[in-house]
């Protein structure tokens, strides 16, 4: 049985007329899999509508934010009263400091936080701040984590232990990328020897906690303390990118889940409820070098923007009050346990690592620890799974380097219905 996709189809091909590729955001032009993306009317809860009519579960969730389903009514309630005020002003309003107070009171780095609109703003801010609070320029990050499209931070991975940071976009000055070191994930070797080789030049050390942009991957724990420690030794900033993982793998995000500090953090995603908002705090020493305090220059006109305030508080009592964490947990770890039996039987080359909500089937034996090993995915069978899915009307990321996330609005008879389509589309793909 398929699908019918006409008004997908025809809907992509104005929009390729007219926007770069048809889409504003690359991941959702459905590259790495190949065909027509489906264009979407409504999401309710755990599914998605699109305009031929056809309904999907869903496990991309906006990319993330929507840990509460689509149209939570506490969520739409609450930003229907804050439209009835308006919808930017241009001064402060009490909502940024009730959002400010959860965020400071969940996640353990955070004594102060400022307001932005999107993941790369904050991670682009951060940045900032961790140079002029070091007066060091250069900085770490890892092959295969994505912190958004901050020039600095667009750099793909080199060979060795110690690579300089070439861009990998045109548009991207190389002097932008200079000034970073890209190393290998869960090298803890590596790490040790590029703060000896370079630990006084170093501003700050940014990585994501756990990885979901190349496939999720976890990190180990000597990798995390490693991190801390070297970044305390040699007075450098530790960030956690917690766009993804903040209030996703639980409350306080993945900080809290291993125990580990940062000295700053980002958010984005969840801490909007699915609006625009992104979030970026720390040590309170640190953020007072934040305009208007301190001399670091960071704004925006509409940052703090009632609305999206309004949706994330919402979001955030919703999660606190609620706290659906080991729940989310259970039913992943079942999906996940269920995925990697279906394999076994099949005798597929599979891997199902999960934290929290998050998982990712990678179609590789192998344990995948780092972005070489991302890399050797068997990305032909993924986007055969994947359209296998779609036209069972299951919406997966479409990419095998993108993390999958489950709702607190998937039930268990979503999970067993997941499980028996993929048994179906994996016997098809490979029998
Ligand atoms: N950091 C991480 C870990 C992300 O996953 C993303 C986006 O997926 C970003 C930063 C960038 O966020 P945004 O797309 O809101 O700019």
């Amino acid at each position: 049985m398929k699908l019918k996709h006409t008004r997908s189809e025809a809907a992509f091909e104005r929009a390729q007329q007219l926007i770069p590729g048809g889409v504003n955001s690359p991941a959702r032009a459905f590259g790495g899999v190949g065909g027509c993306p489906v264009f979407i009317s409504r999401g309710e809860r755990q599914y998605l509508f699109d305009i031929d009519g056809n309904r999907y579960l869903d496990y991309v969730g906006s990319w993330g934010p929507h840990i509460l389903g689509h149209r939570h009514p506490v969520v739409v309630a609450a930003i229907q009263q804050a439209l009835a005020t308006g919808t930017s002003f241009g001064a402060p309003t009490e909502s940024e400091s009730v959002l400010a107070e959860l965020v400071i009171a969940a996640v353990p780095s955070i004594e102060k936080v400022r307001m932005v609109s999107s993941g790369t703003e904050a991670t682009m801010s951060a940045l900032r701040v961790a140079r002029g609070f070091t007066g060091r320029d250069v900085i770490i990050k890892f092959a295969g984590c994505y912190h958004g499209h901050v020039d600095s931070l667009l750099v793909q991975a080199g060979s060795g232990a110690l690579t300089l940071g070439t861009p990998s976009s045109p548009g991207v000055p190389v002097g932008c990328t200079r000034d970073t070191l890209v190393l290998e994930y869960n090298d803890v070797e590596g790490l040790a020897a590029a703060f000896k080789q370079r630990g006084n030049e170093l501003a700050a050390l940014i990585l994501e906690p756990v990885v979901g942009n190349m496939g999720v991957v976890i990190p180990t724990p000597e990798f995390l303390q490693a991190c801390r420690d070297l970044c305390t030794q040699y007075g450098t900033v530790l960030i956690f990118d917690e766009v993804m993982t903040g209030f996703r793998i639980s409350y306080g995000g993945a900080q809290a889940h291993f125990g580990v500090t940062p000295d700053m953090t980002t958010l984005g995603k969840i801490v909007g409820g699915g609006l625009p908002v992104g979030a970026y705090g720390g040590r309170a020493d640190i953020m007072n070098t934040v305009s208007p305090v301190g001399p670091v220059y960071q704004a925006g006109t509409l940052s703090g923007n009632p609305l999206a305030m309004a949706c994330g508080i919402a979001t955030l009592e919703t999660l606190k009050k609620t706290n659906p964490y080991a729940e989310l947990e259970r039913k992943t770890a079942n999906l996940c346990e269920g995925l990697s039996q279906i394999c076994r039987v099949k005798g597929i080359p599979h891997t199902v690592p999960h934290v929290g909500s998050m998982f990712t089937l990678f179609f590789n034996s192998e344990p995948v620890t780092n972005y070489q090993v991302s890399a050797r995915n068997d990305t032909a069978r993924f986007a055969r799974y994947f359209h296998g899915l779609l036209e069972r009307g299951i919406y997966l990321p479409c990419s095998q380097f993108e993390a999958n996330f489950v709702g607190v609005e998937h039930t268990d008879e979503n999970i067993e219905q997941t499980l028996a389509s993929a048994e179906a589309v994996l016997g098809e793909i490979t029998g």
